[in-house]
């Protein structure tokens, strides 16, 4: 199964929106974190609303989107890092600190997403160009912890855009069942009577992983939710994949910032280093000649 993103337009060009179906994206998401149904849920709106900023606010390939949340909640620190791999497909890696959290259902049945992550803390967005070290960031506090709440408040605090915006993910015994979302932005020319229209039927559609669930297609979605038959498609068939690009240069260069002091510890306490990626569990070993050659080469030691 592949992803689906696509972006229309909407109310004769004058509301922009785009649709995610991140099914596939959330199920190895799953696999790679080996994720309960709680963190799934929790990790899947997160990616699929990263892969929504991506796709808006990405515009080369040296741009990248770091998200972090953190909340006072018990899943703890949530990272997401965005890349474009080329104009159509974004990557993404993203991880959260406790992978193993499984609450209660909430009394409505829905996973508590908002108790994983908890209602007192913040959202912090950075947007930064590699070449050029043009930097964005924007943060706000949490709202409630259940992520498309959230970041439609970063939108309309950090962006001053209004914004709909609605994130789903659906679990079963198998794994993820149905997980996407959509944005939607009404442009400067949009009117009021455009606004009451889709606030209108946003009130009026299911949740958007029932609807995916359905197997109403993403045009479909995007006709329902902006109460508009006539849409046109702007942009289709983009990606977004999973990507972790890390290497034992790059946790080589996390050791030597520990500074000599503390690596010459290390040596004498285990006489070796362990690591692991957070966002792809790749595991790197540092041995004892690896960690003395790392002290008498390191410049900043
Ligand atoms: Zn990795």
């Amino acid at each position: 199964m592949e992803n689906k993103i696509t972006k229309f337009l909407a109310h004769e060009k004058r509301v922009a929106v785009m649709c995610l179906d991140t099914t596939a994206l959330v199920e190895e998401i799953r696999k790679i974190h080996d994720l309960t149904p709680t963190t799934t849920a929790v990790l899947g709106r997160v990616a699929t609303v990263s892969s929504m900023m991506a796709h808006l606010n990405l515009k080369e390939t040296s741009d990248n989107l770091t998200i972090q949340i953190k909340g006072n909640g018990p899943i703890g620190t949530i990272v997401s890092i965005c890349e474009l791999e080329d104009l159509r497909t974004a990557t993404i890696k993203v991880y959260a600190d406790e992978n193993k959290l499984e609450l209660p259902l909430k009394e409505n049945g829905k996973i508590d997403v908002g108790g994983a992550v908890g209602n007192y803390g913040f959202l912090n967005v950075i947007r930064q160009n590699d070449i050029t070290n043009a930097k964005y960031n924007g943060i706000i506090p949490l709202v409630s912890g259940e992520i498309a709440e959230d970041f439609t408040e970063f939108f309309a605090k950090s962006e001053q855009k209004p914004t709909a915006l609605a994130l789903g993910v659906l679990v079963d015994k198998n794994g993820v069942k149905r997980a996407g979302g959509y944005i939607i932005n009404p442009l400067p020319d949009a009117t009021e009577e455009d606004i009451t229209k889709i606030e209108q039927a946003i009130a009026n559609s299911k949740p958007i992983s029932t609807m995916l669930d359905e197997n109403l297609s993403l045009e479909e979605i995007a006709k329902i939710v902006t109460g508009d038959e006539n849409i046109e498609v702007l942009k289709e068939n983009l990606q977004v994949k999973y990507k972790c690009n890390c290497s034992k240069d790059k946790f080589e260069r996390g050791i030597r910032s520990l500074g000599k002091d503390e690596i010459q510890t290390i040596l004498e306490e285990d006489g070796k280093i362990d690591t692991e990626c957070n966002f792809c569990h790749k595991k790197y070993h540092f041995s004892k000649e690896e960690l003395e050659f790392l002290i008498g080469d390191c410049p900043i030691c």
